[in-house]
């Protein structure tokens, strides 16, 4: 029996996310995702928290930073979180409406991550309306670009971690509620081959095809996946040519790096920025560069989490710990050194797909440690 000291009741948590999930906010929709960010900015107001609102740039929509009235500015608890979801417009009347079956509750970023977002706010909320302040000021920094790499808001988290003393991460909850302790750090790469297009009827010895050339490149990025070492290269688009009887004369991949190790990371980028042509007379050209660095587990992100599970112990919630190889802004943070605690929002699965859903048993428990982390980290 899970133990419940704050009386909190699922039905009305849900019922408060329900506004949020109700806004469909695709990142690449930026009038859509700030819709939601005016939903947001207004219940931190509301909640009395100091509301900074930076606009959005490059097609994206405004980020949201929020501040506790207490603590100065003074080093405190940096909560990250994302608005923007993976969800095209139109899914949540369509392939995901948000419904309750049982014990799940499904909807478009119901758990990647408006529901962990909503918790973290509804708990500085809760503590707020009892009167209580927390031994720490809390930031938020709720952004609107994380599901494409937070391009537009890596500088504003960063900037603002460097008052932080402890950072949550409101991602979902993973494999029946793990935390995250780890993640592999991420690189977007583009190879570009120019060769020499030709008739392949007539000149086919003086064309120089770029797609066998980036044949052969592919095959050299995804022999550099080792998984001993945890490096993943995986040429996951590529194109080229124009027609069957033409000898291709330019050709383009899309190349997704992962590693687990920040030695690797610089490692690999400068292979992959380093590739050379392999045929003659090709020219390639590699743009891109590493985006997540890893976060690995230190002793300070084991404190931190040793902390939570004492915590959870309290509440009558197991709370493993896993690492995993998708990235999140709790990447940037680890890596400034930073002790960084993730998948601290609803305990949900299968998000960025038409089953994600949240478990309803699991957010009073799941609201009670993010109020137990405010109340008692120094
Ligand atoms: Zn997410």
């Amino acid at each position: 029996m899970q133990n419940n000291p704050f009386e909190l009741d699922a039905m009305d948590i849900l019922e408060g996310i329900r506004p949020w999930v109700e806004i469909e906010s695709p990142t690449t929709e930026p009038d859509a995702v700030n819709r939601l960010v005016d939903l947001v900015e207004g219940e931190f107001e509301t909640a009395g928290l100091q509301v900074e609102r930076i606009p959005g740039r490059g097609q994206r929509g405004d980020h949201l930073r929020a501040r506790t009235p207490w603590g100065g500015d003074g080093p405190g608890i940096l909560v990250l979180g994302h608005l923007d979801t993976v969800h095209p417009l139109g899914v949540l009347h369509n392939q995901l409406p948000l419904r309750i079956e049982g014990n799940l509750v499904y909807g478009p970023g119901i758990a990647d991550m408006k529901g962990g977002a909503y918790l973290a706010l509804n708990a500085v909320r809760y503590l707020m309306a009892q009167g209580e302040t927390t031994p720490l000021p809390i930031t938020f920094v709720y952004n609107s670009d994380e599901e494409v790499g937070s391009r537009t808001s890596k500088a504003l988290i960063e900037e603002t971690a460097r008052q932080a003393k402890h950072v949550l991460v409101c991602e979902p909850g993973r494999n029946g509620g793990s935390v995250v302790t780890a993640r592999k750090g991420s690189g977007r790469f583009t190879v570009s081959v120019t060769g020499r297009p030709s008739h392949s009827g007539t000149n086919h010895a003086d064309g120089r095809s770029a797609l066998k050339e980036l044949a052969h490149q592919i095959l050299q990025l995804e022999a550099m996946t080792d998984y001993e070492r945890g490096i993943t290269v995986n040429v996951g688009v590529a194109s080229g040519g124009t027609r069957p009887n033409v000898v291709p004369g330019e050709a383009v991949a899309e190349v997704d790096l992962r590693m687990s190790t920040p030695e690797t990371a610089e490692e690999m980028a400068g292979k992959i920025l380093g590739l050379q042509p392999i045929t003659p007379d090709v020219a390639i050209a590699v743009t891109g560069q590493l985006n997540r660095y890893p976060y690995t587990k230190n002793e300070a992100i084991e404190g931190l989490y040793q902390h939570a599970k004492r915590l959870a112990a309290e509440i009558g919630l197991d709370l493993p710990d896993i690492a995993t190889g998708g990235g999140s802004d709790g990447n940037f943070t680890a890596a400034m050194g930073l002790p960084t605690l993730d998948a601290l929002g609803a305990d949900g699965a299968y998000a960025h797909t038409y089953n994600e859903h949240i478990f309803l048993d699991q957010l009073v428990p799941r609201q009670t440690l993010l109020i137990r982390l405010m109340q008692t980290l120094m």
